[in-house]
């Protein structure tokens, strides 16, 4: 079986799956079963950056190479190019994309160099998995070297409609270089259709016999692999010690008040100044809701070099202490807002403690979070989740309750919904989420993706 070769800009840990996010969870079972590479940043600034030393680290048939960066690539391709352009753009935020080519020119450097620095460690048959919107270019300079091997990109977060991708000045290099992958996956069907659109109707595009597509003289396979979490580990998860202590703690602090929880980065695609707001309307519009009903957010700051960043935590600072300030009473605080992260059996502890999952960014790639709190619940007595339409995950959660995270009305109304909801109704509709989470697991996708890139390539040989 070849070997897989993943590329992404952050690396591991192979281990401690309390530790690890989602996206190593989800990698580590694939690059366990067929034996693999995972190549990346360290996490470091360094002077020498990218012309350092590579750094292995080996466990069992599995090892990671990463490589350092320099201050300017730091800055003008992780904080620039991809954080103030790429990020704000495919999440629809033109009012705050920052395009610069100065930035655009670094971020290609960085995909260059990491190219280069992986060429040497790559084997004829290795099977290449690029991630994400840190790497558009990485295939494309790949090619262009002469590697090869099967490469397939996934991007995690959304892929825009072409009105909004056109507004980067640089949209055509950047799907250009998407059509150097043997496949692009994306997390749904919108996604899909958006890039579908977007080499139609901007490049001339045309639908091959076989479904691929022709477009800008190259041709591409492009396909939803929507993602899925660890399921099984995080449903087990209460049973560890971090997790029912969690658990304990929430419920004995809780006793018959119902808490509606929130856990994201802080990030302006999260919608969280519009859920403060819509707990605050809640509070309003129905009053026997105080003393019975709170909401814990909680979110850990991240990227904090962009200012946007920081002024959504001062904006969430604010308005938790004025809703605070506006409803407490001397034995109920109605917002928790802690700026920590927690380890993921402690979440899921919290998740299972907690009648609803509040879940509601103004647009997600997938949104893990919905899927850990179904997988967190307890079958007997399980919460509701409440969805934002805008998030990947709700095209395949069709029995959360489905919200406009723009609508502070709707929202308000979703959570009175969520939190008056009887058990039976609770049931049904979690049993049919946590069978979709159950079933589309974060092994099962990458799977999935991956042995579509091995027949798609091995197509291509045989028709040679
Ligand atoms: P994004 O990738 O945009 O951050 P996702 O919801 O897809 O959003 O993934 C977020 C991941 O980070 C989830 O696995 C979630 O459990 C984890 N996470 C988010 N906030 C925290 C936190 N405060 N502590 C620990 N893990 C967190």
């Amino acid at each position: 079986m070849s070997r897989i070769v993943v590329v992404s800009n952050r690396v591991g840990p192979l281990t401690d799956t309390g530790r690890a996010g989602g996206l190593a969870v989800a990698l580590v079972d694939v690059l366990r079963e067929r034996g693999g590479l995972w190549f990346g940043w360290s996490g470091e600034v360094s002077e020498e950056g990218t012309y350092g030393p590579l750094r292995f680290n080996e466990s069992g048939n599995v090892s990671t190479a990463t490589i350092d960066v320099a201050q300017a690539d730091y800055d003008e391709s992780y904080a620039g190019f991809a954080n103030r352009a790429l990020w704000p753009t495919l999440h629809y935020r033109l009012d705050l994309t920052d395009f610069d080519r100065r930035l655009e020119q670094g971020y290609r450097r960085v995909n260059e160099r990491f190219a280069d620095r992986l060429i040497p460690l790559l084997r004829p048959d290795d099977i290449v998995w690029v991630h994400d919107y840190h790497f558009f270019f990485l295939g494309e300079m790949l090619r262009n070297a002469g590697v090869k091997n099967p490469i397939g990109f996934f991007l995690h977060i959304p892929f825009p409609v072409p009105e909004i991708l056109t507004a980067l000045p640089n949209h055509k290099e950047l799907t250009r270089a998407l059509l150097s992958y043997d496949l692009v996956g994306f997390q749904t069907g919108q996604h899909l259709s958006a890039f579908e659109r977007y080499l139609f109707e901007e490049v001339d595009g045309e639908r091959e016999a076989d479904g691929s597509i022709r477009a800008m003289g190259r041709q591409v396979v492009a396909d939803a692999f929507p993602i899925g979490i660890d399921a099984s580990a995080f449903s087990n998860f209460h049973e560890t010690s971090e997790g029912h202590e969690h658990y304990a703690l929430m419920k004995n602090e809780l006793g018959d008040q119902k808490q509606i929880v929130g856990v994201d980065r802080i990030d302006y695609s999260k919608g969280l100044p519009e859920r403060f707001t819509a707990f605050e309307r809640l509070l309003e519009l129905h009053p026997d809701s105080k003393g019975e009903v709170t909401l814990l957010q909680i979110a850990p700051p991240s990227r904090s070099e962009v200012r946007a960043y920081l002024e959504i935590q001062r904006l969430l600072e604010g308005l938790s202490g004025r809703i605070n300030g506006r409803f407490s009473d001397l034995d109920w605080t109605p917002i928790h807002f802690i700026t920590r992260s927690f380890p993921r059996r402690s979440l899921a502890g919290i998740y299972r403690a907690s009648s609803v999952g509040l879940v509601t960014p103004l647009r997600d790639g997938m949104n893990l979070v919905a899927k850990e709190y179904i997988a967190a619940q307890d079958p007997e007595d399980p919460g509701v989740l409440v969805l934002s339409r805008f998030a990947g995950a709700a095209e395949e959660m069709t029995e959360a309750v489905i919200v406009n995270p723009y609508s502070i009305d709707e929202l308000a109304d979703g959570l009175r919904q969520a939190i008056q909801m009887p058990l039976e109704e609770r049931r049904e509709r979690w049993e049919a989420l946590y069978d979709k989470v159950m079933t589309n697991t974060a092994s099962a996708w990458s799977r999935r993706f991956l042995d579509r890139l091995v027949s798609i390539h091995d197509e291509a040989t045989v028709d040679g």
